[in-house]
């Protein structure tokens, strides 16, 4: 479960209510469509209901995603959806529990009044705990590696305010905790917070035309000229794309990123697919055909939210079946599903995806190694590929390679 975030559109004022892990806003009244950005984090607030107090907000931090380990001799993952409280400020709630009726909330803007705390948490000992185990046999398992790939990643402020020396939940008027004697609050206060959101128009940077996305995509397309776009940095950037052509029938053409990357470090070296199958030990089977050796490694990871085992064994079996497709550089015309998963995220998920196709019997020589290797990206490429639709299953046109269609639908919860 999810918050409801109200935003108002930026052409024409009107309210409109976005899932939080939405970044398309399209305005239901003068149907513009902006692409939401902010620099670091997205910011929001809780609403409160205190006019005329002094508010202060305290950050929490908002994970949504899942999280990968290679612990042991075993690649696992787990579904992460935590809102923990990221200030120095003693006596308030760790986490925001999200209650029945979640209250909606909204973006930060410099119109925004009131003080803001310091978000301090370190997100990487967030992650370290919720990777945890709850069997003390499983601590005491080596960790190779660990890996976040996240929809949301967000801070939410919640709003307070001091009153007889007591700190005050603005949103139910309740007391939350006694402060310290002589500390004020307000000492953890950033200092001229200048947040902003930015819109960016949906309009193809090329040609002009409309570009098409769904509420939750993070890369467009035009169809007029063929490109696809995706935000960074506050602008549209140009996303390589390629497709490989559908046999007919009921298709719809999913989203992969091809990542081209290499791995060197004194103990391994991964030039090559021939490397990579060498090193996930899947070179003992058969011979290595010569070209292999000159071919780069191309990963080639999901780029849509899915199931994270489902996200393991496409990746895995995509990387191994597509290394030497031929593609063409269009977008298909019709059944095309958004890019919902950014490229930056996958690129976290290359070390994670090495892992879990290396055979069990070599895991105990490379898992080591897993600290000491970095996978380093080239220019990635967005490419289509063709599914069959059945009443049950996706199945991947050129190499039969199939997953339950329900895990669409749901990874788009996630
Ligand atoms: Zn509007
Ligand atoms: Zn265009």
């Amino acid at each position: 479960m999810g918050f409801t975030v109200e935003q108002e559109c930026p052409q024409c004022g009107a309210p409109v209510e976005l899932d939080e892990t939405d970044r398309l806003l399209s305005c239901p009244y003068c149907e513009v469509r902006s692409f939401l950005f902010a620099k670091d984090y997205f910011r929001l607030v809780l609403p409160h209901n205190a006019p005329g107090k002094d508010l202060i907000y305290a950050p929490y931090l908002r994970l949504k995603g899942a999280l990968y380990y290679c612990q042991g001799m075993k690649v696992q993952h787990r579904i992460l959806d935590i809102t923990n409280a990221g200030t120095q400020l003693k006596g308030i709630p760790f986490s925001l529990g999200i209650r029945q009726q979640c209250p909606k909330i909204k973006f930060i803007t410099p119109e925004t009044r009131g003080s803001f705390l310091k978000f301090t948490l370190d997100q990487d000992k967030i992650l370290a705990r919720a990777g945890r185990f709850s069997t003390s046999d499983a601590i005491r398992e080596q960790l190779y590696h660990r890996a976040f790939i996240g929809e949301t990643f967000s801070l939410i402020y919640f709003p307070m305010y001091v009153k007889n020396n007591q700190l005050f939940n603005a949103l139910e008027k309740k007391p939350i905790a006694k402060l310290d004697e002589g500390r004020n609050p307000l000492e953890l206060a950033v200092r001229h917070p200048k947040w902003k959101l930015d819109f960016l128009a949906t309009l193809c940077p090329q040609c002009g035309w409309d570009l098409k996305g769904e509420k939750d995509s993070v890369v467009l397309t035009c169809s007029n000229c063929n490109t696809a776009w995706s935000a960074a940095e506050g602008k549209l950037v140009k996303v390589n794309i390629r497709s490989v052509p559908d046999k007919g029938g009921n298709t719809l053409n999913l989203p992969f990123w091809k990542i081209p990357a290499t791995a060197e470090c004194a103990d391994i070296v991964i030039n090559s697919f021939a490397d990579f199958i060498r090193k996930t030990g899947h070179a003992s089977t058969r011979a290595i055909p010569r070209e292999w050796e000159n071919e780069e490694l191309n990963f080639w990871i999901p780029a849509f939210k899915i199931h994270p085992k489902v996200f393991l064994a496409m990746s895995y079996r995509i990387t191994f079946a597509f290394h030497a497709e031929r593609t063409r550089e269009m977008i298909p015309e019709n059944n095309v599903y958004p890019v919902t998963l950014p490229r930056r995220e996958a690129i976290e998920s290359l070390k994670i995806v090495f892992a879990n196709a290396i055979k069990d019997q070599y895991k105990k020589e490379i898992y080591p190694l897993l600290p000491k290797i970095t996978f380093e990206p080239k220019v990635s490429t967005l490419v289509y590929l063709p599914f069959t639709e059945t009443s049950m299953e996706m199945i991947q046109q050129q190499s039969r390679i199939n997953f339950f269609k329900a895990h669409l639908k749901i990874g788009r919860t996630l």
